[in-house]
């Protein structure tokens, strides 16, 4: 059995008021990477790496999700990008941070696993490094849009605390009409036919993050995680997901419990740190799950040939 779940990201508060008008276009973005993916990962074509670099590219390239193009501004007005990426069996994994010119960070990242050393490339590195492995280059106007520029100016009007994010009230006062709560960090898991798992995490960060911060999706450990019998991809809070291990913890605990109580245990655990936030996760059986605590988690799961999407507490076939 094959398995590929994705996630759009997790944010707000209090009970979720239904779709905005711009929610189908993210859904629709999951739906067809789900299913096109889905369908290749179930044929073969693709393994388990492969998918979550693809299923994290898509999603990078849908400005509505805050990753790739459509990342939220940095203090300076900057789009700086972290991903990561890791392999199951073997553990092999890829991450950069502070990216700021490259097209897919995610893909920046899987070719430093597949190269196999370094793990880890940092900016202005992290991008020469990409482009000599023909990941598409693009420039800072290209990846901003207005919908994050306007979040970032009322940020910057409202005086908002560092690292103040779009679910915070303070951060960003009022959402557009159309437009709700949520970070909108991308990431996937996947199991494929040889009974391989991988994970990969790829986020802007959070609205006027100060200036060479790093999250938690660029730690191996903390936002991504992918062992011989889980893989993991959270979203929230940086800080509190670093300060727990959160992805490589729900890893350890699934060793001596179901994979759900685990994940249940690790969002418990962040939560007293400031950290809101949800993950995906899978495990070699094909068990899969995608808890949130907060408002909402744009999330998706491919199991069996069937596509299910969620945003707030319901799922949606
Ligand atoms: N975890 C990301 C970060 O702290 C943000 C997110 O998941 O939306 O950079």
């Amino acid at each position: 059995m094959v398995v590929l779940a994705v996630h759009g990201g997790a944010g707000g508060d209090g009970p979720w008021g239904g779709m905005t008008d711009v929610d189908p276009q993210r859904l629709d973005c999951m739906r067809r990477l789900l299913n096109d993916l889905g369908g290749r990962l179930q044929r073969g074509e693709i393994n388990a790496l492969e998918a979550v670099t693809l299923a994290v590219e898509v999603m990078e390239d849908e400005p509505l999700f805050n990753a790739g193009r459509g990342s939220v501004l940095d203090a300076s007005g900057s789009i700086t990008m972290d991903a990561s990426i890791m392999r199951g069996h073997d553990q092999a994994a890829g991450a950069v941070v502070n990216i700021k010119r490259s097209r897919h960070p995610i893909r920046v990242a899987n070719h430093l696993l597949q190269d196999g050393w370094p793990v880890m490339l940092n900016s202005e590195a992290a991008d020469v490094f990409g482009a000599e492995k023909k990941v598409e280059t693009v420039d800072q106007h290209w990846l901003i849009t207005e919908l994050r520029q306007a979040q970032w100016a009322k940020w910057k009007a409202n005086k908002s605390a560092p690292g103040s994010t779009d679910e915070d009230d303070r951060a960003i006062l009022d959402h557009d009409a159309d437009e709700q709560p949520g970070m909108g960090t991308v990431g996937a898991v996947a199991l494929d036919i040889h009974g391989h798992v991988a994970a990969a995490t790829s986020t802007g960060g959070m609205t006027g993050k100060p200036n060479g911060r790093i999250g938690d999706t660029p730690i191996i450990g903390a936002g991504t995680w992918a062992d011989a019998t889980v893989a993991v991809s959270c979203t929230g809070i940086g800080e509190a997901f670093i300060r727990t291990c959160a992805a490589r913890s729900l890893a350890a605990y699934h060793e001596v419990m179901p994979l759900d109580t685990a994940g249940r245990k690790v969002l418990n655990e962040v939560a007293p740190y400031g950290g809101r936030g949800g993950l995906i996760a899978i495990n070699t059986d094909g068990r899969v799950i995608t808890p949130f605590q907060t408002m909402l988690m744009y999330r998706g799961t491919y199991v069996g040939g069937l596509v299910e999407l969620g945003i707030g507490p319901q799922t949606y076939a």
